[in-house]
């Protein structure tokens, strides 16, 4: 795969795009969002961008996922800012609830030893409870269990740039598991146990990792020696999975299954605080082929306080070349200087 740009067929082809139209050339797929009722605000800025530089053309289905059930004031407001079907879901509760093996004591005492380490949200139960059910539940649950694609789009996010293909249809067409945008350290005292607890599923499950698979970036030692040293041996580099667009079957496969399960059963969500980030990135990283891994360059988009701000005459509203508005420093959170140099940039010689 080159890397270049989508071909004529993915573009906006007369009506075949209509909300309505049954036999339309979108793809099994839907923008995918785990929101709660008091988020409303903040989510129809994130549908007004993406639907703005994006959705009105194509009309992808929303699917929108809580804990609880959603207010009729939520559903009804929501489905004014599309065109497209809104389907509304609750998780059931078995997939949202703390595990059984999860020792409550010790979970409140390891959050106030990550609260002492400046772990963000070590304390909010319910947060642990979203990384593990973005981690390893949502895609079983029963509103994707016939899905092929979502775009993962979370409240108060941006989107930039006008963006003229089915993101979708580029996805299945060049063979693609998963695209991301920004891609970050993480905290290391949030995921101290992480690598060593991947390495043991590793040792009896060798035959699992992938050819060509993106070892390396997981493993960098060179950039911040200190994050793989704290986490013993892990780079702490990810996807940021506020934004990602993938393919379900990577995640419904025995290999991501029988490691999710691992971790699971390690309890690192409750007694540790790690991210669905994370853990997504680390089984892409050995279990996916790298080049089915796809940097979406061209699609602008924010979550505070990073962005992906392509330098292109169909971006509006970000500062291009820019990857933070935050301080200074946080510039060298921006870990894709990696990936390019470990994985490559099919993009090297095109411009979006
Ligand atoms: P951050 O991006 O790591 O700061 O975390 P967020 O607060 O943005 O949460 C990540 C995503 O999970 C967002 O889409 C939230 O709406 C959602 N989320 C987080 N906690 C809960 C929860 O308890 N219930 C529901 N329904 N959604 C949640
Ligand atoms: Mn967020």
């Amino acid at each position: 795969d080159t890397g270049e740009p989508p071909e004529p067929l993915h573009r906006v082809q007369g009506n075949n795009y209509a909300p309505d139209n049954k036999n339309s050339d979108r793809i099994n797929a839907t923008l995918l969002s785990l929101v709660r009722n008091e988020e409303m605000k903040d989510l129809v800025q994130s549908m007004q961008d993406l639907e703005r530089t994006w959705n009105h053309k194509f009309n992808y289905p929303w699917t929108f996922i809580n804990d609880v059930p959603f207010t009729e004031e939520f559903k009804t407001e929501i489905q004014k800012h599309t065109k497209a079907e809104c389907r509304f879901h609750t998780i059931p509760e078995e997939h949202w609830a703390v595990p059984s093996w999860i020792n409550e004591e010790l979970f409140v005492e390891s959050a106030n030893i990550l609260k002492e380490q400046g772990v963000q949200y070590a304390h909010m139960k319910s947060y642990h409870q979203m990384c593990r059910w973005n981690s390893g539940l949502f895609y079983k649950h029963p509103a994707l269990l016939d899905m092929q694609y979502y775009w993962r789009v979370e409240p108060k996010v941006h989107f930039f740039c006008d963006v003229d293909y089915d993101v979708f249809r580029y996805m299945r067409d060049h063979n693609k598991t998963y695209g991301f945008t920004v891609n970050l350290y993480d905290s290391p005292e949030s995921l101290p146990t992480l690598w060593p607890e991947t390495m043991k599923f590793l040792a009896d499950n060798n035959h699992l990792l992938a050819d060509n698979n993106a070892m390396k970036w997981l493993t960098d030692k060179e950039r911040r020696p200190e994050h793989a040293h704290k986490t013993k041996g892990y780079s702490t580099c990810h996807f940021w999975s506020n934004f990602e667009i993938a393919n379900l079957d990577f995640w419904r496969s025995p290999a991501y299954q029988a490691y999710f399960d691992h971790l699971d059963r390690a309890g690192g969500f409750f007694y540790e605080r790690w991210g669905d980030a994370p853990v997504h990135s680390i089984a892409l990283g050995l279990f996916e082929d790298a080049r089915k891994i796809h940097w979406f360059k061209d699609i602008g988009y924010q979550h505070i306080p990073f962005f992906n701000c392509p330098n292109s005459p169909k971006c509006r509203g970000c500062v291009k070349g820019r990857f933070t508005d935050g301080e200074a420093w946080l510039n060298k959170e921006d870990c894709r200087p990696n990936w390019f140099k470990y994985i490559g940039n099919e993009w090297a010689d095109t411009s979006p």
